[in-house]
């Protein structure tokens, strides 16, 4: 069959790449220039499979009907461009333009296309826990929350804003369009790299192994290739539908450092919180979902742990 990966250079979709050529996939692979930048696409067309069965597409979130002829002739379309930024200067243009209006252009190309029987969008927690409800230890957040738009403005954060608006909007179109859609929503992604460059949610792991101070957070965290699996069991499991969360579990970042800590004790992670607040409470993450479709959660210890070992392999940091 013939699927499509978009913004397929990043660090969750390199490893969506990897598994669908495996599995024996014709894959179409979207990215902004297949051509201008080689380190983009180099470690796909080293894949096992690629060669015969990696076709590369340029395609762009933001050009109308960019997207249109990749995706007829596919069988399943696997939406994951967004930007992943944490800190913009412009949040409208550098973060929600991209994820609201790219995902609606892929989406339109969807519902133009004859051959699309499913899309798998990858949407995150930052479209579920994001709002007023009390999180502590007890609460248990499952695929019926929402992240609310107002709470995310008010408190400036765009990135989840900008997913926040994508997901909402995915929905509305899929149901007045009748296509049939799954969204994953992961939490923080770890593991190992596939590409060339660190990319945003492995970066506050490599900031801990060079001691400096961890933030006041507690956040989840899954493994990128439990992620990607995911992604496929999503399109290939026929009964699949609506959301599904993915998270191994909640830890304050103070408990990150303690793992890291224990799996290298001569790094010089450090044990001192960016500020002197009580620490942020954790809360839990419901797997039932992720269960129905297959998924077994990699220990956060062993994802921590190829983390740092990708790092160290692609000389990112020398110990
Ligand atoms: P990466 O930054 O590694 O990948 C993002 C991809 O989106 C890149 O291929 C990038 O292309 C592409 N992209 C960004 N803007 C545009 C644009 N205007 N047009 C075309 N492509 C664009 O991030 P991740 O792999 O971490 O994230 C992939 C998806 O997973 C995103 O939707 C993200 O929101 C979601 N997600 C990630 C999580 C994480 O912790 N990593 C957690 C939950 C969800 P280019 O290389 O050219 O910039």
């Amino acid at each position: 069959k013939v699927v499509c990966v978009t913004g397929a250079s990043g660090f969750i979709a390199s490893w969506i790449v990897k598994f669908l050529l495996q599995r024996g996939y014709t894959v179409r692979a979207t990215v902004r220039d297949p051509t201008g930048n080689p380190k983009k696409v180099d470690h796909l067309l080293k894949l096992d499979g690629a060669k015969e069965r990696l076709q590369l597409f340029k395609a762009d979130l933001l050009e109308e009907g960019s997207f249109d002829s990749v995706v007829e002739g596919c069988d399943g379309v696997f939406h994951t461009a967004s930007p992943v930024r944490f800190v913009v200067n412009d949040p409208q243009v550098e973060l929600i333009d991209p994820a609201l209006k790219g995902t609606l252009n892929v989406l339109k190309s969807c519902a133009k296309s004859t051959s699309v029987k499913r899309v798998v969008l990858t949407s995150s927690n930052a479209a579920v826990s994001f709002n007023t409800r009390p999180k502590n230890p007890e609460v248990v957040v499952d695929e019926t929350w929402f992240s609310n738009p107002d709470f995310c403005r008010e408190s400036k954060l765009w990135y989840v804003l900008s997913k926040t608006l994508a997901e909402a909007a995915a929905w509305k179109f899929v149901n007045e369009n009748n296509i049939d859609m799954v969204s994953l929503n992961p939490t923080m992604v770890a593991g190992p790299l596939l590409q060339p460059e660190v990319n945003e949610s492995v970066e506050p792991i490599l900031n801990l192994i060079n001691g400096i101070p961890f933030p006041n957070k507690a956040i989840g965290w899954v493994n990128v290739k439990d992620v990607a699996n995911a992604h496929i069991h999503a399109y290939e499991i026929a009964s699949a539908s609506g959301r599904c969360l993915l998270a191994e579990r909640v830890v304050h970042y103070s408990e990150l450092a303690m793992i890291l800590r224990d799996l290298y004790p001569t790094l010089p992670i450090s044990d001192k919180c960016e500020d002197d607040g009580p620490y942020m409470p954790t809360y839990q993450i419901s797997k039932e979902k992720a269960k129905s479709f297959g998924i077994e959660f990699t220990p956060l210890e062993i994802s921590l742990k190829e983390t740092v070992e990708s790092f160290r392999e692609k000389k990112f940091i020398d110990f």
